[in-house]
């Protein structure tokens, strides 16, 4: 179902991957420190030192500190996803996959031996600190909304506001706090880099999801007076909202790469059960209601795996990417969950229950239709881009 990989470097590191996340990851997915809020400390550390101890730690940055391509990157990150604790193991997960390739790109020298390297070494967890409490009227689909201020004060810049949704907060040791710095007409905002735990963020809750995959789950979290020197201010100031572009379309597309891997796992499964179950006489595949569902499985997986691609090769071109990856994250956030809900129905009750990762991967899609943007605006600011494009050219048919 894995598109070929496109140099033999991703091709070595795709097989190595994918070689750990069957044999030594995929056996701890009934652990009991597998939790409600994703893998407990104690398992990301087990896990983690498997992947040091195979070579496949943080796979997608080379020893030198490069990035693989895009394209490369999709080819490793598909297998790091054929466990949903693939990621976590070998140090593909969100969100310190997209905070590392943020710092890497904006972070200057100092940050990025502070806040950067341990990320990589795979000795720390991150945060990104953006969304804030609908119930508040917060920053959510519209970032343009958000109500988190930071306020200079000497050297200082001095934060508060409330955050929700936050992925590993619990646990984290580098933050990415986004907060408002600029009046006006249009929004500002900055990125702040700050150490983890802090007094001044303050965990209320951590929400109960229907998703489980992501180590100290979901918080909702009060800022207080954080204190934050000038020089831990990401890039510049006021330029938070571009970073966040930057950070956004190679982060949307690997969800895309490694759900692309679990969902792939949740049909290896579905494949089994319908070649070995027989109902009414026969392979459950040999019904037509059953060989369909699988059929369309493999025509979505494709479609699925060629957007992700496209998406990749237009980003390693040199552009933001913007609309390509919006196009990718709706056609294969919405192909992934129709994949794995057509797998819970082919295993049956087996589907809906804990002995397999087949609901796992259908409750994770489900909240990836969500986050990294909604299908909805999605489609919305494509069809804003269209309605530029056509009143743009003069040509209204
Ligand atoms: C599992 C999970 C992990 C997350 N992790 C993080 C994190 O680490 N850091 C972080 O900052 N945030 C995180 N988030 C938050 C996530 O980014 C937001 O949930 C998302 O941006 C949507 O914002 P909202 O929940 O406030 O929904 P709202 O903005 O209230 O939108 C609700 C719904 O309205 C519809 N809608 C909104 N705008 C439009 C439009 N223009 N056109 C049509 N329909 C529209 C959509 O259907 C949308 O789902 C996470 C969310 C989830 C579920």
């Amino acid at each position: 179902m894995f598109t070929p990989c496109p140099t033999e470097r991703s091709q070595d590191i795709a097989d190595r991957v994918e070689r750990f996340v069957r044999d030594v990851v995929a056996p701890y997915e009934h652990d009991a420190r597998c939790t409600a809020h994703g893998p407990s400390a104690e398992l990301v550390g087990e896990l983690r030192a498997k992947a040091r101890e195979a070579g496949v730690m943080t796979p997608h940055i080379l020893a030198d500190g490069s990035h693989l391509s895009q394209l490369e990157t999709a080819a490793v990150l598909k297998r790091s996803g054929l466990s949903p604790l693939g990621p976590v193991a070998v140090n593909t997960m969100a969100p310190d996959e997209g905070n590392m390739f943020l710092l890497g790109k904006v972070a200057s020298a100092e940050q990025q031996a502070r806040f950067l390297a341990p990320l990589v070494r795979g000795e720390a967890r991150s945060a990104f600190f953006m969304t804030e409490p609908a119930e508040e009227g917060g920053a959510g689909s519209d970032p343009s909304m958000l109500q988190t201020t930071a306020v200079r004060d000497g050297n200082d810049w001095v934060i508060n506001g409330r955050k929700k949704f936050i992925t590993g907060a619990e646990g984290a040791s580098v933050g990415i706090v986004m907060a408002r710095t600029g009046e006006g007409e249009r929004a500002q905002a900055t990125m702040f880099l700050v150490d983890l735990p802090h007094p001044a963020i303050r965990t209320e809750r951590v929400l109960d999801t229907i998703d489980s995959s992501m180590p100290g789950g979901h918080a909702q979290v009060l800022i207080d007076g954080l204190r934050v020197p000038a020089d831990q201010v990401l890039g510049e100031v006021n330029e938070g909202f571009r970073y966040a572009q930057v950070r956004l379309s190679p982060a949307r597309l690997s969800h895309c790469m490694r759900w692309f891997g679990t969902v792939t796992r949740a049909d290896e499964i579905a494949r089994a059960y319908a070649t070995t179950r027989k109902a009414f006489g026969k392979l459950l595949i040999d019904h037509e209601g059953v060989g369909f569902m699988l059929a369309e499985n493999l025509i979505d997986l494709q479609q699925a795996a060629l957007m992700i691609d496209w998406c990749a090769g237009v980003l390693d071109a040199g552009s933001a990417g913007t609309t390509e990856s919006s196009m990718a994250k709706v056609a294969v956030s919405e192909a992934l969950f129709r994949v794995a809900d057509r797998c819970v129905q082919i295993l049956g009750g087996n589907g809906v229950s804990r002995d397999t990762i087949v609901d796992q991967a259908f409750r994770e899609l489900r909240a990836f239709r969500i986050y990294d943007g909604p299908t909805e605006v999605h489609k919305w600011s494509l069809a804003k881009k269209i309605k530029r494009d056509t009143l743009g050219t003069g040509h209204h048919g």
